[in-house]
């Protein structure tokens, strides 16, 4: 299988729209990496100028140390899934997979035993005479990866795989995505919106927002340590609630006060807080980091009212008001809320952010970005 580095790559499309800015990512041998970010962030373009798809307009892509910008996609060794599967429809299950290699020329006897073994692999082997409008989007999903998987590729590339599949199927392909990527042992790139797949499928993310790298790292490294506002709140599901609280210094102690509570930073934050006395910042705190209790907590107290209580079974989330913000609460199901109830929460300090407000970058820590 293959690393695959690019370095300094960039994309400018006709017209001076640029779409790809200096990306510099490496993917380990065997490793399975997600491009994540928003719509018109850049990250399928990323994705097929490694497929060659489209031209590299700056920078170098190297696979397993040789460089491809001029190499033509069908010598890349690569293998692409794509949204919309481009199955064909005429053609048979088993046609549609075997034909890449067909007009590669491959000998039969071989085609024959490299579908048969994808097939049996993706569990599909009673649907091999099938056409495609005979299958479900699940079943034609496979087909679609079951065509790379007879590639025998270095690298297999992903574009937005599940996206139009309904809920319930996609978490089923998810898991047999990666459970087909530790079988495969191969190296994989995967491109979504989504960051639940991002999380639970990725040995590393890539977070991308306007053409530019944000953050490279594993999934659990980016939720506990963002570099900027912008992983925090796209990483994690509730979102992390953002507050804008001043910086301000009595008796000798940095504050965070939002008018309604102070917050005290914890020592370590203090330090770096300390510039910014007299300032607003953006304070972050994960939804399961607010601690609810009874009697309001003598520090770091946040009264707050209930406007939304959403029992989900597991876990109940909660929309709380301060004066003039909203939060987030994860709480247990055992504590009933309800609309309009006045509430004690206290964040748990050591695992708040702090947020620059002008360059939003993460304040108080010194994060990693591979
Ligand atoms: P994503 O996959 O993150 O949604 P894309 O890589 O598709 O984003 O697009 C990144 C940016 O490049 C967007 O602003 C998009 O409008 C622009 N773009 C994509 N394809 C073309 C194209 N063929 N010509 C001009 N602009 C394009």
């Amino acid at each position: 299988m293959a690393k695959v580095e690019l370095k300094g790559i960039g994309k400018v499309y006709d017209g001076d729209v640029r779409a790809v800015d200096n990306a510099n990512i490496t993917i380990e041998d065997r490793e399975f990496v997600v491009f994540v970010g928003p719509s018109g962030c850049g990250k399928s373009t990323t994705l097929r100028m490694v497929a060659g798809l489209e031209d590299i307009t700056e920078g170098e892509l190297y696979i397993d140390g040789e460089i491809m910008n001029d190499m033509p996609p069908k010598d890349r060794n690569i293998a692409m899934v794509f949204q919309n599967y481009a199955l064909y429809p005429h053609m048979t299950v088993y046609d549609n997979m075997a034909f890449g290699l067909k007009i590669r020329k491959t000998d039969k006897a071989e085609i024959e035993r490299r579908v048969k073994e994808a097939a049996r692999i993706l569990d599909i082997e009673e649907l091999l005479e099938r056409k495609p409008k005979a299958l479900s989007g699940g079943q034609r999903q496979r087909v679609a990866v079951g065509r790379a998987i007879v590639r025998n590729p270095k690298v297999f590339l992903f574009d937005e795989p599940l996206s139009n599949l309904d809920a319930k199927l996609r978490v089923q392909m998810r898991a047999e995505i990666s459970d087909l990527h530790h079988r495969l042992k191969a190296t994989m790139i995967y491109v979504t919106h989504d960051q639940i797949e991002a999380m639970t499928m990725s040995d590393k993310i890539v977070v991308m927002k306007d053409g530019k790298v944000q953050q490279i790292g594993s999934p659990m490294y980016l939720y506990n340590h963002p570099i900027n506002k912008f992983v925090a709140g796209f990483i994690g599901s509730p979102p992390m609630n953002f507050l804008t609280v001043k910086i301000i210094e009595k008796g000798g102690k940095i504050i965070a006060d939002e008018g309604s509570f102070e917050l005290y930073p914890t020592e370590e934050q203090a330090k770096h807080l300390k510039a910014y006395v007299g300032k607003e910042v953006y304070f972050g705190v994960r939804p399961e980091d607010m601690v609810y209790s009874k009697t309001p907590a003598e520090n770091n107290n946040m009264q707050l009212q209930c406007s939304v209580v959403e029992p989900l079974g597991a876990e109940t989330h909660l929309y709380l008001k301060s004066k003039t913000q909203t939060l987030i609460a994860r709480t247990e199901p055992e504590n009933k809320f309800q609309v309009g109830d006045t509430a004690n929460f206290s964040p748990l300090m050591e695992k708040t952010k702090f947020f620059d407000k002008d360059t939003e970058g993460n304040i108080c820590e010194v994060v990693k970005s591979e």
